[in-house]
């Protein structure tokens, strides 16, 4: 499990209370934030520009894409990210590809007194790509600031839960702030990627985030290719949350993490966790959600 946060669990009433979603608390000790705002106006730029950037933008990916992947960014890809040996040639080639555009497209930022290294960018990188191996091409583009933080940190906020303003102290594991930036505790990162045992990933959670967020909605759906898999999809996560939820009401062990009872939009972020992390148990024991998943995401990562 992620560091031990006390209080998270007032926390978490606060988070259910911002997002105006019906939340129930399962598991304490997991704390992250998603921020959603309404999408900024667009400005008249010309027709051409949108093209312009697009245009500009391939052409420095292809030039990022031609130069020679560093040998020690491979070696920490199969230090710090475990499911990178799994993967055959062509899709390591595609991950070093999106991890290499990834560092060069972010800004990074180390936070209180965090120097921000190679280790940190590309672990970081390696992990969050893994989402989008499916997208052709996609690297998170609108996204643009990465910040990391030493431990977890603290941040001040309102609370309204009781029905007047509370200003309070709020302990955070990781955020994901609509078309903001990502926000990461080092200690976190490392710390899922090298226990096995355990099906979660805060790199895997929070970019989940940033993928339902595509659609300026955190609502646990994100962009789909069609009407049926959106039906498809309703049908299928609304039935595994209420699942969830009856199992953990009912003591039951469960493999899916207890923090996806919070919500929908929580769900998502944590089954994403679990498909990666755990895809064959997955598949065995939530066969429809798996397959949902697969379909989202391109991929089949409990293979064949
Ligand atoms: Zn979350």
């Amino acid at each position: 499990m992620p560091t031990m946060i006390p209080g998270a669990a007032r926390v978490s009433k606060v988070l259910s209370v911002v997002l105006g979603t019906d939340s129930i608390r399962f598991a304490p000790d997991r704390c992250d934030r998603f921020r959603l705002f309404q999408p900024p106006q667009s400005h008249q730029t010309g027709p051409d520009l949108p093209m312009l950037l697009a245009w500009l933008r391939r052409r420095r990916r292809r030039k990022i894409a031609a130069r020679p992947f560093p040998e020690d960014w491979e070696e920490i890809l199969r230090h710090n990210v475990r499911q990178y040996s799994s993967l055959d040639e062509t899709e390591q080639q595609t991950l070093r590809t999106a991890v290499a555009i990834f560092v060069a497209e972010k800004s990074w930022e180390g936070c209180n007194g965090l120097d921000i290294n190679d280790e940190i960018r590309v672990t970081i990188a390696g992990h969050a790509c893994r989402l989008v191996l499916g997208f052709q091409g996609y690297v998170f583009d609108r996204l643009q600031t990465i910040l990391v933080y030493p431990d977890t940190y603290v941040v001040r906020e309102k609370d309204y839960s009781l029905g007047f303003e509370i200003e309070q102290d709020s302990l955070r594991l990781g955020e994901a702030w609509h078309q903001g930036p990502v926000i990461l505790v080092w200690p976190s990162v490392m710390a899922d990627a090298h226990d096995a045992r355990r099906e979660q990933n805060v790199v895997l959670h929070e970019f989940a985030h940033v993928l339902d967020m595509h659609d300026h909605h955190a609502d646990g759906t994100p962009t789909l290719d069609s009407p049926e898999q959106y039906q498809t999809w309703d049908e299928v996560m609304r039935h595994e949350f209420a699942q969830l939820v009856d199992d953990i009401q009912s003591g039951r062990p469960t493999l899916l993490d207890q923090y996806g009872a919070t919500n929908l939009t929580e769900f998502f972020a944590v089954c994403s966790e679990c498909f990666f992390e755990c895809p064959r148990q997955m598949r065995e024991h939530h066969g429809r959600l798996y397959d949902v998943l697969r379909r989202f995401y391109h991929q089949d990562p409990a293979g064949s």
